[in-house]
C-alpha cells in the first residue's frame, strides 16, 4: 500500500513513527540506520515532547544507580543516540554534560537548555535523512500505511488508533507545569545545603561536589513553617529545582497538579504565581530573581501504554533484573509522585544500579507490526515510575527503532546487537 504525498514522501513506508519526543527522535534515527524508510509525525509545532514542550530537565539518569563516597560519577549505563544527543548538546552549549547528582537519588543529572534543544533536534533529525512531519497526528482516520508502527506517542495514541491491548493507568502521577526563576545566587543556596543538611536529600558526597551546578531536593522545616503561616498552599513537602546550562537559571519541579484535576492549567498558574511571590520573599538565594519561562504545556508524567509480551513489574528494578533478550538497561530509581499525598514513594534499583529491559515490553500483545517506546513501553506502575525518565525513554526508543527496522525489512532481530548499541554495561 502506498503513503499520501506527505512532505512529498509518496514511498512505502517500513517504518512509521507516531511522536517525535525523545525517544520517538531516537526510534527514527535508528530505524533509518537500519536501512528502513521512515517517517516520524509530530502533532505539536516542534521536536522533544516533555523535553521541550514541558521543559523537563535534567535528564536523569544516564549513570548506575549507585552514589560513590568519592562523589565520582558511577558506571555509565546508558549510551547510544541518547550520549550522541548529549555531546551534541554539550558542544554547542546547551548542556553541561553529565554531572553528580546533588540530591544522591539517581547517579547522574545532565542539565539540558528546552529551547536549544527544539532547534538542535529538527537540524540533527534532517542531518540523518528522517523525515519529521510536523502539525500531524495520528488518530483513527490516519491513512499512512507502513510496514511497522513505532508508539513513541507518550500516551499510547497509535496503539489505541489501532485497536491494540492497551493499559489504563489505575492511579496516574500528577503533573507538573515547569517554569524556571533567574538570578539566582547558587552560592547561597549551596550554603544553605552546607549549614543545614538536615533540611535537604543530599549525596553523601555533597560538600566535595562541583559548586558550579544546584539541585535542591528539600527547605522541608521552611515549606512546613510557611504551610503552617497559610503563605504555601500547594500540595508538596518541599521544593524541588535544578540549575539549567543557563548561569544564574534554575528550573522550578514543584508544581503538583492531580492528574484528573478538572481545571489543570487555573490550578497551575495559581501555583506558579504563589511560588513567583514566594521564592524572592522567602528562600536564601532567591531574593533578586524574577519569573523567567513557562513551559508551553502541563507536564503529563504518567498515561495509557503498550500492553506488551511482558511487562516490566518492580521487582525487576529491584532486584536489578537481567533478561536473555534485554534490548535496553536501566538505571533510575523507582520514583512516585504521590497522586493525592505531598510525600514521594520510591524503591532502589536492585543489582549493580541497573535493569534489564526485555524485548517484550516493547511488543504488543496483539498487533504484530506494533512496537512501543519510551512513556508508552509495557510496564506496571512501579515499572513504569523507572523506566519513564528520559535517558531510558530514548534508549527504549533506539531499541523499537531497530527491531521495528529488522521486522519491516525482513531481517532477524538479534537483541545482542540491539543491547551492545544501546548500554554500555
Ligand atoms: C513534570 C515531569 C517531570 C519529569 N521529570 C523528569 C526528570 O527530571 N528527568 C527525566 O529524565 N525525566 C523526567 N520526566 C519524564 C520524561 O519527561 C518523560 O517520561 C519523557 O519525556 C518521555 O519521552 P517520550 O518521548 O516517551 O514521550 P513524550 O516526551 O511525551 O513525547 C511524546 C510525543 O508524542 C507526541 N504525540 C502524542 N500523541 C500524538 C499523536 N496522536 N500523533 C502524533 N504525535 C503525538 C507528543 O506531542 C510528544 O511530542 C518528567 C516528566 C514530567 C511530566
Amino acid at each position: 500500500m502506498s503513503s499520501p504525498d506527505l512532505l512529498g514522501y509518496s514511498d512505502e513506508i517500513d517504518v512509521l513513527v507516531v511522536g517525535a519526543g525523545m525517544a520517538g527522535c531516537s526510534a527514527a534515527i535508528a530505524a533509518k540506520r537500519t536501512g528502513a524508510r521512515v517517517l516520524l509525525i509530530e502533532k505539536s509545532n516542534y521536536p522533544g515532547g516533555n523535553a521541550t514542550r514541558a521543559m523537563v530537565a535534567p535528564w536523569q539518569s544516564y549513570h548506575a544507580c549507585v552514589a560513590n563516597l568519592d562523589g565520582s560519577l558511577p558506571k555509565q549505563v546508558i549510551g547510544g543516540i541518547a550520549q550522541e544527543f548529549v555531546d551534541d548538546l554539550v558542544s554547542i552549549g546547551a548542556s553541561t554534560g553529565h554531572i553528580t547528582d546533588p540530591i544522591g537519588f539517581a547517579g547522574s543529572i545532565t542539565p539540558v537548555d528546552p529551547d536549544r534543544l527544539k532547534l538542535y533536534l529538527v537540524g540533527k533529525l534532517e542531518a540523518e535523512g528522517v523525515p519529521l512531519a510536523l502539525g500531524t497526528e495520528y488518530n483513527t482516520g490516519f491513512s499512512v500505511t507502513a510496514r511497522q508502527i513505532v508508539d513513541a506517542s507518550g500516551n499510547a495514541s497509535a496503539t489505541r488508533g489501532l485497536g491494540a491491548e492497551y493499559i489504563t493507568p489505575g492511579n496516574p502521577q500528577p503533573m507538573t507545569w515547569m517554569f524556571t526563576m533567574t538570578g539566582v545566587d547558587y552560592c547561597a543556596v549551596r550554603e544553605q545545603q552546607l549549614q543545614h543538611p538536615d533540611q535537604f536529600v543530599l549525596h553523601p558526597a555533597f560538600a566535595s561536589l562541583p559548586e558550579e551546578h544546584i539541585a535542591v531536593s528539600g527547605f522541608f522545616d521552611l515549606v512546613r513553617d510557611a504551610t503552617a503561616r497559610g503563605d504555601w498552599t500547594l500540595p508538596r513537602d518541599r521544593l524541588l529545582f535544578f540549575s539549567t546550562p543557563n548561569p544564574g537559571e534554575v528550573l522550578i519541579n514543584t508544581t503538583r497538579i492531580a492528574a484528573d484535576h478538572p481545571n489543570p492549567h487555573a490550578e497551575g498558574l495559581r501555583q506558579i504565581q504563589e511560588l513567583v511571590r514566594f521564592l524572592p520573599e522567602h528562600v536564601p538565594g532567591f531574593a533578586n530573581t524574577r519569573l523567567g519561562r513557562i513551559a508551553d504545556v502541563v507536564g503529563q508524567r504518567e498515561s495509557y501504554r503498550l500492553e506488551g509480551t511482558a511487562r516490566l513489574g518492580v521487582a525487576d528494578i529491584t532486584s536489578g533484573s537481567v533478561f536473555p533478550d534485554a534490548i535496553a538497561r536501566g538505571c533510575y530509581p523507582v520514583d512516585i509522585h504521590g497522586a493525592s499525598s505531598s510525600v514521594l514513594e520510591t524503591d532502589e534499583v536492585g543489582g549493580h544500579g541497573w535493569y534489564d529491559i526485555p524485548l517484550g515490553a516493547i511488543l504488543s500483545r496483539d498487533h504484530g507490526n506494533l512496537l512501543a517506546a519510551g512513556r508508552c513501553i509495557s510496564a506496571d506502575r512501579e515499572g513504569f515510575a523507572s523506566a519513564r525518565v528520559l535517558p531510558i525513554a530514548m534508549a527504549t526508543g533506539q531499541a523499537a527503532g531497530m527491531v521495528a527496522a529488522w521486522r519491516a525489512l525482513g531481517e532477524k532481530v538479534d537483541t545482542s546487537a540491539c543491547l551492545s548499541l544501546v548500554s554500555l554495561v
